[in-house]
């Protein structure tokens, strides 16, 4: 058989995944970066203050995220990620709750920590159990907020807070009214209810850069793929017919040619890239109509440790996820140094309250209202300096999960048979995550290899999505096929 040329353009996770599926199937293939580094919306960045790479925010897997797992063993980097074995939430009086397994099989497994939470009423525990099977066994509306279900159910203001709120505002990104209550449903099935490893949280233990750079790209090139930063696209040039991409204009004026095209960057430049021809059809006329949410996470370095855990959940706070880089990254900062990384997801509020020069306030309002939160948590730890801060809000981190947002997200396959769409935005069942984009490129490379095999019947197989976790006896006994 002979090798193919493939052209992945954007070196985010979504192209990462696709350029490495299909470099395993032996295509040659040459991926096209605008930036000076890989890694899109999951990347590193240097301080310009202190010159230290930093991460532009604490990126996180779960145990269910089956197809960043694969990628990551088929690149041999499985061993770079720590497992948490439990989770601590912080309630508002600094009391720490540990969600953990105590050995029970799913959907039991973390019972017994949620109903010792010590920031949750008996009354609304009871009400949270009778909410979560509602959830997977009540009649499921197909599409709408999930606010308006959340008030069906009759759920407190606390428990919406202190719960619901935690949980699905930091999975999904986006506040209540804006999420699609199916999408509510998939993470509270596949994250924790389904199988009992499911819910826990793998955090990468060197700088993104470092994973893309040394790791990723290194296997690629390794393979004889061509990774190319600072190499941005300006046009998709189309065969005379307008039923193929014939090939890439890059911005310095190169023409590359290929059989195959796989379009990886966020839903804005597919939007600019795509050919009329392609746009004009549904549903990539809807590109355009994708909502964002912001991400903010607020970095600090401290002369002193402010906890020792390497993560905490903050309830009833501004900030709602603390990472603590120094304990996380194999190699930590400078001696001396501790540095942590706060995560307010849905930024919106933070957005504007804090970081819009019409809202009269500043980056350091921002700091310095995490830096009070931080310090009435762990009192012990009031003392500590600051040694250097910054806030880094990425505007459109998220695409929002809206209800009716299926509808605009295209497919991989578009009308141009050799042009495949790869990115979170696809259709790949999930949100805005590494896991829905490391799904998108796999989807993207077994679109590919189906048409090889078409040609060729000795082809690999086509088949390179990574099977879901499966339910646990007890979850199908409860649940049967709706877990
Ligand atoms: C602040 C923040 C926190 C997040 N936290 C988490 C988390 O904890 N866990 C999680 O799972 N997900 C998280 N996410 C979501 C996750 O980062 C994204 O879903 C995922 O990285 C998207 O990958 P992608 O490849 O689809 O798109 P992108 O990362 O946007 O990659 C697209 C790439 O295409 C490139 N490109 C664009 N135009 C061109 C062109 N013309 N030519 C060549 N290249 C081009 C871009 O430079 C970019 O590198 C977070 C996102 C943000 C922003």
């Amino acid at each position: 058989m002979p090798e193919r040329d493939v052209i992945v353009v954007g070196g985010g996770l979504a192209g990462l995944a696709s350029a490495v599926a299909l470099t395993e199937a032996g295509f040659h293939v040459t991926l096209l970066e605008s930036r000076p580094r890989l890694g899109g919306r999951a990347s590193s960045i240097v301080d310009a203050a202190t010159g230290t790479v930093i991460d532009n925010c604490q990126h996180v897997s779960m145990g269910c995220c089956v197809n960043f797992q694969k990628l990551c063993r088929l690149t041999g980097t499985s061993d770079l990620f720590a497992v948490e074995p439990e989770l601590h939430f912080i309630a508002r009086d600094g009391k720490r709750n540990r969600l953990r397994n105590l050995g029970l099989p799913a959907p039991a497994h973390l019972a017994i920590s949620f109903a010792a939470i010590s920031y949750l009423s008996w009354r609304d525990k009871l009400s949270l159990a009778r909410g979560v099977r509602a959830l997977v066994l009540g009649k499921a509306p197909e599409s709408g907020r999930f606010s308006d279900w959340l008030a069906d159910q009759r759920q407190s203001r606390e428990l919406i807070e202190r719960f619901w709120t935690v949980v699905l505002v930091s999975a999904l990104g986006e506040s209540l009214d804006r999420i699609d209550f199916q999408y509510a449903r998939q993470v509270f099935v596949q994250g924790f209810l389904r199988h009992r490893d499911a819910w826990q949280v793998h955090l990468l233990t060197i700088p993104l850069g470092e994973f893309y750079d040394r790791h990723l790209a290194r296997w690629l090139k390794g393979r004889g793929a061509v990774v190319e930063c600072k190499a941005g696209v300006a046009e998709l040039e189309l065969s005379a017919d307008e039923q193929r991409v014939a090939a890439v204009h890059l911005r310095d004026g190169r023409r590359l040619a290929a059989e195959e095209f796989v379009l990886a960057t966020a839903q804005d430049r597919a939007d600019a890239l795509l050919p009329m021809v392609v746009k004009q059809s549904h549903p990539f006329a809807g590109l355009s109509g994708l909502e964002t949410a912001p991400i903010t996470s607020v970095h600090l370095w401290l002369d002193r440790e402010l906890t020792p855990l390497r993560h905490a959940v903050l309830v009833d706070r501004v900030g709602q996820w603390v990472f603590n880089r120094t304990a996380i990254l194999r190699d930590a900062s400078s001696p001396g140094e501790f540095a942590y990384q706060v995560v307010i997801s849905n930024s919106r509020a933070v957005r504007d309250a804090f970081q819009t020069p019409q809202a009269n306030g500043s980056q350091q309002q921002l700091i310095d209202t995490i830096w009070r939160e931080l310090r009435e948590i762990w009192p012990e730890a009031a003392s500590a300096r600051v040694l250097h801060a910054r806030a880094i809000t990425e505007h459109r981190a998220v695409f929002s999960v809206l209800p009716g947002i299926e509808h605009l997200r295209p497919p991989q396959q578009t009308p141009l048979i050799n042009l495949q769409l790869a990115g979170d935005y696809t259709q790949t069942g999930w949100p805005a995550t590494m896991e829905g984009a490391v799904r998108s490129g796999f989807l993207a490379a077994g679109n590919i290899l189906q048409h090889q095999a078409e040609q060729h019947p000795d082809s690999p197989s086509t088949a390179l999505l990574a099977p879901e976790m499966p339910a646990g006896w007890l979850a199908r006994l409860l649940f049967g096929s709706r877990c």
